[in-house]
């Protein structure tokens, strides 16, 4: 298990955005795996009742891509990760600072699901004026942002995040009922998860990833106090060397 030392001294943001957030690799490959994830988001933010003032996205590593169709639909954001230079790659976009990825390739992309793909640098500005600040967080933590208290929002979005942050199915359901009460009832939870997958590897680092099935992690939701709305499996693309993942789910709860 790769424990959040680990992450905090050789997780990588600029590497691991590299490696997983380009639209196409070195040879001009699609990068299916993330326009399938971008897709799923869009239409699960399109869902009816996907909208309020706050939205918290938890483990948002260093990347923006989960918070493109979201930011349409919500007023304020906040953003929470665990580790200090994934909090910082994220600000280095937020402030236009030299050396930020570039984000353009994939806001395009989902610009133009949404319609328009001339509104990218609209939908960037949009972003940056909603993500309100960058917060340390902790998902095995009763309270996951400790000392901070946060006002419960009306909703959260989590990708990719508890299925690497949680060591077994205990510490997973126990994170999501701590992720839960972050939310507000009536609010919803957002959720992009890896299944059946071990580990992921960039930069020649291996992180562990924990084993989940379709019904395991919709029970745990159901357990965190939530009713799943929406929920969808699609096969992860073959070839993909950096992970071993089988399949991602989507899912949309209402607690
Ligand atoms: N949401 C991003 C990043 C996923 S990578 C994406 O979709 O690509 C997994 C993230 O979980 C990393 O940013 C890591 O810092 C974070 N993480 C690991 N353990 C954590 C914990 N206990 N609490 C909060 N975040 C954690």
């Amino acid at each position: 298990f790769t424990g959040t030392d680990v992450y905090q001294r050789s997780f990588d943001p600029q590497e691991y955005l590299r490696e997983f957030y380009r639209l196409s690799n070195s040879q001009g490959q699609p990068n299916t795996f993330l326009m399938q994830n971008l897709r799923a988001l869009w239409k699960m933010f399109s869902l009816e009742g996907l909208r309020g003032d706050t939205l918290i996205d938890v483990g948002c590593g260093p990347t923006i891509y989960q918070l493109l169709s979201a930011c349409e639909h919500f007023q304020e954001i906040i953003a929470l990760d665990y580790t200090d230079q994934n909090r910082r790659e994220l600000e280095k976009w937020l402030k236009k600072e030299a050396g930020a990825f570039d984000w353009r390739p994939v806001v395009e992309y989902v610009c133009e699901l949404e319609g328009d793909r001339e509104k990218w640098a609209e939908k960037e500005e949009k972003l940056r004026k909603k993500v309100r600040q960058v917060l340390k967080c902790d998902v095995t933590k009763a309270n996951p942002t400790e000392p901070v208290s946060l006002p419960p929002a009306d909703c959260i979005v989590s990708t990719l995040c508890l299925e690497a942050a949680c060591k077994d199915l205990a510490t997973f359901r126990s994170a999501l009922r701590n992720v839960g009460a972050l939310v507000k009832p009536g609010g919803h939870l957002v959720m992009v998860t890896v299944l059946r997958e071990t580990y992921y590897a960039f930069n020649n680092q291996v992180f562990s990833c924990l084993y989940l099935e379709k019904n395991v992690v919709e029970e745990a939701v159901e357990g965190a106090g939530f009713d799943v709305r929406f929920s969808e499996v699609q096969p992860c693309p073959p070839g993909n060397a950096g992970a071993d993942c089988e399949a991602v789910l989507s899912l949309v709860a209402r607690k």
